[in-house]
Formats: structure tokens, C-alpha cells, sequence
């Protein structure tokens, strides 16, 4: 689902991924952690197509990153087919980013009635099927402000999910929420885990990144310093940077 080699990007002379390796395979949760300013973001925007690479391979979906191979020749996206490709990747930020006048059904709905031209009567018995699954069906005409930010969260993941994505990125996704909070909303996603959901999760939530993942990757300055067995990574990690990384999150 994502295969990167060597990803570089840079920003003016700034180099921030060095040459990332990483690889997420179908049904697969991968948990990156690593300190604030290593290039994690940066790297979920690369592969949801936000932002373009310098250098490198990115296949996500089994196509390039911002490229279409014509024969044998990779030419640039054009931005429709960029926004076609994207519509099967879902992303939840730390910072919710639901439509404030919107209720809980309607920022569901939102995708599938905009982008996938679904009906809007399909879009909200799906959504509110959506929204049951998260623990919200009591919410579905609640606007975000009268939601907690573990329900707002949560919205964000089932208005995910509506897309029926094929890749579910979370960057950092409890970071924002209050300690209280958070549980409820690895719930969510320890559930989505389980039913087989290909994930790619950026978290310092460590806990849930050994019981959950897959593999752990621990980035730090632009690269993969280690990525493996989370049981390893983060239980017994080999690299001193990573050792340091988890005395401080711990
Ligand atoms: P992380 O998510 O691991 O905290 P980021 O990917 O957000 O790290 O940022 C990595 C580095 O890239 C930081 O030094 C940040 O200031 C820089 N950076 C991120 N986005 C931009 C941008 N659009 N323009 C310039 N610098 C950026
Ligand atoms: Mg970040």
C-alpha cells in the first residue's frame, strides 16, 4: 500500500526527509514515532499526495506519488487525477478540521455527496452507520462545538472512513485531546486495527504502538533510524537515539 525508497524532500536548502525507507503492506498498522521536527508530517503529506518529493520512489496505492507511468515513462499528475487518487486515502489530524456549522451526520456526508456524487439519502444512512461504529450514533445532529474532543475526533475518523478508504493516515490524532480523552479514541482505532484496516499512524502514544502495530518505525532528523518488531523497537530498541526518544515519552 506504501512502498517509499530513499524519499527525499526539502524545503529551500533545508533537507528534512533524508532518504526514507518504508513500507506499509495491505491490512498492516504502522506506528511512526520520533521527536517534534524529524519529518514525520511531512512524510504522511508526501504520501497523501500534499506534498511532491525530490528524490526517491514513492508508490502509494500501487502508483507513484504525484507521477502516472505512460509507456514505460512517468509523467506528472494533473491535479484532478491527483484529487482522484487521493479520494482513497484517508487522513485524521491532531486538530480535528471538522466544518464548525456542519453537524456530526453532515461532515460525514460531506465526501461521499461532494466528491463521490453519492445520493444524499445513501450518504446519510451510511454515515450514520459510520457514526454508530465510532460510538457516536446518539450525535448525528450535533454541531463539533458541543462535542468533547475525543467525540470530535471521532467524528473525523467515521467522516475517514465514508470514503471508504484504502489507506488510513492519523497524524498524531490523540496529540490535541486531554489526557481523559485519548482512550477513547485508540478504541477506535485499536477496533479498526482488528478489522484489517491498512494504517500508517504517526504517534507518541507507545502503549498502543506495541499492542497494536504491526511494525514500528522511529524516525529522527529526516531518516528511519530503526523500524521493526515494536516488541524490539520499543522494548529493546538498538539505536541510542530511539533509547533516549522513549526514556523522554515514557
Ligand atoms: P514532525 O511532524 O516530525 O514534527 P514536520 O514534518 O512537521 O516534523 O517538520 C519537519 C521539518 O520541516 C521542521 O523543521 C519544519 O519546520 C519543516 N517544515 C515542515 N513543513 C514546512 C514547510 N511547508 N516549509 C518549510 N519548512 C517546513
Ligand atoms: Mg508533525
Amino acid at each position: 500500500m506504501v512502498d517509499a525508497r530513499g524519499v527525499v524532500k526539502s524545503f529551500g536548502s533545508t533537507q528534512v526527509l533524508q532518504g526514507i525507507d518504508l513500507a506499509v503492506q495491505p491490512g498492516q498498522v504502522v506506528c511512526l514515532l520520533g521527536p517534534s521536527g524529524s519529518g514525520k508530517s511531512t512524510f504522511l503529506r508526501c504520501v497523501n499526495h500534499l506534498e511532491r518529493i525530490d528524490g526517491g520512489r514513492l508508490l502509494v496505492n500501487g502508483h507513484d506519488v504525484g507521477y502516472e507511468k505512460r509507456r514505460g515513462k512517468l509523467y506528472e499528475l494533473s491535479e484532478r487525477r491527483i484529487a482522484r487518487r487521493r479520494a482513497d486515502i484517508g487522513m485524521v489530524f491532531q486538530r480535528f478540521n471538522l466544518f464548525p456549522h456542519r453537524t456530526a451526520l453532515e461532515n460525514v456526508m460531506e465526501g461521499p455527496v461532494v466528491v463521490r456524487r453519492r445520493a444524499r439519502t445513501e450518504a446519510a444512512d451510511r454515515g450514520r452507520e459510520l457514526l454508530d461504529r465510532v460510538g457516536l450514533a446518539d450525535k448525528a445532529s450535533s454541531y463539533p462545538s458541543q462535542l468533547s474532543g475525543g467525540q470530535q475526533q471521532r467524528v473525523a475518523i467515521a467522516r475517514a472512513l465514508a470514503m471508504d478508504p484504502r489507506l488510513l493516515l492519523f497524524d498524531e490524532p490523540t496529540s490535541a485531546l486531554d489526557p481523559e480523552l485519548v482512550g477513547e479514541v485508540l478504541d477506535v482505532m485499536r477496533d479498526l486495527a482488528a478489522d484489517g484496516m491498512t494504517m500508517l499512524v504517526v504517534t507518541h502514544e507507545v502503549g498502543f504502538a506495541r499492542e497494536v502495530a504491526d511494525v514500528a518505525a522511529f524516525m529522527a532528523d529526516g531518516v528511519i533510524v530503526e523500524s521493526g518488531d515494536p516488541r524490539q523497537v520499543l522494548g529493546d530498541p538498538r539505536h541510542e537515539r530511539t533509547q533516549s526518544f522513549l526514556a523522554r515519552v515514557l
